[in-house]
């Protein structure tokens, strides 16, 4: 019985490593994917939620300066910005929760905006 206690302590140890490395990477970030980790409160109950953005695959493209310019056919229009909508529920009440965000053309946060909560933390996961 006595033996058991050698053994908890270094998983003890193991597990607070584990949970210090979770925290950092709370977002999961990854390098190759650059993503942006978002942390809101519900406006409701006060619940944090947090969700991953993939910036390659949920931002959608704005092209606000093609006015006057003319594409040619083999042309590919540039975006002048992004825009990310996101709707996030959380688990303890039943509220959505609207975020709005643009980027600019460097995907770098230009505006925000947010329905039925509060940003918390938004992380660049470059
Ligand atoms: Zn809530």
């Amino acid at each position: 019985m006595d033996g058991n206690g050698d053994v908890v302590v270094p998983t003890l140890l193991e597990r607070l490593g584990q949970a210090i490395w979770g925290k950092d990477q709370q977002c999961g970030c990854d390098p190759s994917s650059p993503a942006l980790g978002l942390v809101v409160r519900c406006s409701h109950c006060g619940e944090i939620i947090r969700t991953r953005v993939e910036k390659a695959y949920e931002l959608e493209a704005e092209y606000e300066n093609t006015n006057g310019h003319k594409l040619e056919e083999h042309e590919e229009p540039k975006p002048s910005g992004y825009t990310l909508h996101k709707e996030m529920l959380g688990s303890q009440c039943q509220q959505l929760i609207y975020v709005t965000m643009h980027f600019d053309a460097g995907r770098n946060i230009s505006r925000r905006q947010i329905e039925g909560g509060e940003f918390v933390e938004i992380g660049d996961c470059v």
